[in-house]
C-alpha cells in the first residue's frame, strides 16, 4: 500500500516531460490515472508506459484552454472512476519574447493555457474532489513565478497568477474544512521539450534559446515527480524543485526587489 493505492489522479499535460514522469510514477505507486493531452501522439506513448507500470488508465485528447471541454471531462472522469481524488494541473507552454515585441495575441495565448487551464481544471473538478472526501489539487508553477525575468513577462505573470490563485485556494479549503489539500509546485529547470516546443518573437532565435535552456535544465523529469509526490504526500503548501529553485527562492527572499537589477545585469552579459 502506498499513499496513492487506488486513488483516482487526473494528470493534464501528460504526453511529454513532467506529466508523463509523473503518470508512470503515480501507476508505479497503484494509482488510477486519467492522463490527457493535446499532443495524441506523446499522450498515447505515455498511455502505454503507465500500462506497462500495472496502471489502469483512461486517455483523452484535451486542451486544457478550452473551458467548456475540460468541465464536460471533469464530470466524465468522475463517472468513469466513480470518483476523482488528485488533479495534477500541469500542462503548459513556454514563449520568449520582450513585453515590446509581442502581440496580444502571443499573451493571450500564454495566459489561456498555463492559466487559464490551471483555473480551468481546479474549478472543473474541485466539487468531485471534495465530494471523494480525500481530495488533493497539485497545481504547476515555476520558479518564474517567484521571480520575473526579461522575455519571460507572459509566462512570469500565469506562472505568479497560478501562485496566488492556488495559494488563496489552500486557505480557502482550509477554512472552509474542505477535505481537499492544495499544493503550489515550483520547478527550476527540468531536462524536457518545454523550450524546444516553445515559440518565441520573431527575430529570435530558437534553436540557441532551446540550446541554453538544455544547458541550464539539470534535473529529470522523474526526479521531478518523485520531489512533487513526496510532497503530496506530505501536504506541503509549496514543493520547489532542483538546486536551483532552492537558489533563486533564497536569493529573491535575501535581495528583495534588489534581485531585478541583478538579473538584468546577468541578462546584458549572457545575452539572453
Ligand atoms: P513539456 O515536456 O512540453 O510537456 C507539456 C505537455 O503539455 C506537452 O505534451 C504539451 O503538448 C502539453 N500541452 C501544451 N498545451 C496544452 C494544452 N492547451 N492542453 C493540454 N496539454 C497541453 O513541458 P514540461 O516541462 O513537462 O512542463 C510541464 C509543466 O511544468 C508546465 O506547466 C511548465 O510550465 C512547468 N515547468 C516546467 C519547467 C521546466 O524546466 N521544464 C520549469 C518550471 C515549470 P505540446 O508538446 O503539443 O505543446
Amino acid at each position: 500500500m502506498t499513499h496513492f493505492t487506488d486513488k483516482v489522479a487526473v494528470v493534464t499535460g501528460a504526453g511529454s516531460g513532467i506529466g508523463r514522469a509523473l503518470s508512470v510514477e503515480l501507476a508505479r505507486r497503484g494509482a488510477k490515472l486519467a492522463i490527457c493531452d493535446v499532443d495524441t501522439t506523446g499522450l498515447a506513448e505515455t498511455e502505454a508506459l503507465v500500462k506497462a507500470a500495472g496502471g489502469e488508465v483512461r486517455s483523452d485528447t484535451l486542451d486544457v484552454s478550452q473551458r467548456e471541454l475540460v468541465l464536460t471531462y471533469a464530470d466524465s472522469i468522475a463517472d468513469h472512476f466513480g470518483k476523482v481524488n488528485m488533479v495534477f494541473n500541469n500542462a503548459g507552454i513556454a514563449f520568449t519574447g520582450d513585453v515590446e515585441e509581442m502581440s496580444f495575441k502571443d499573451i493571450d495565448r500564454v495566459m489561456d493555457v498555463d492559466f487559464w487551464g490551471v483555473v480551468s481544471g481546479t474549478k472543473a473538478f474541485l466539487p468531485h474532489l471534495i465530494a471523494s472526501g480525500d481530495g488533493h489539487i497539485i497545481n504547476i508553477s515555476s520558479i518564474f513565478g517567484l521571480f520575473s525575468v526579461p522575455t519571460q513577462s507572459a509566462y512570469n505573470a500565469a506562472k505568479f497568477a497560478v501562485r496566488g490563485f492556488t495559494e488563496a485556494l489552500r486557505q480557502e479549503m482550509k477554512l472552509a474544512k474542505r477535505p481537499v489539500k492544495v499544493t503550489c509546485v515550483h520547478p527550476g529547470g527540468i531536462a524536457t521539450n518545454i523550450a524546444r516546443n516553445g515559440e518565441q518573437v520573431e527575430g529570435r532565435d530558437h534553436d540557441k534559446l532551446a540550446n541554453s535552456f538544455d544547458k541550464m535544465a539539470r534535473t529529470s523529469p522523474e526526479k521531478a515527480a518523485k520531489v512533487i509526490l513526496k510532497g503530496v504526500e506530505k501536504n506541503k503548501a509549496r514543493v520547489l524543485i532542483g538546486a536551483d529553485a532552492w537558489v533563486l527562492d533564497k536569493f529573491v527572499r535575501v535581495t528583495g526587489s534588489k534581485y531585478q537589477g541583478l538579473v538584468t545585469s546577468f541578462s546584458k552579459r549572457s545575452g539572453l
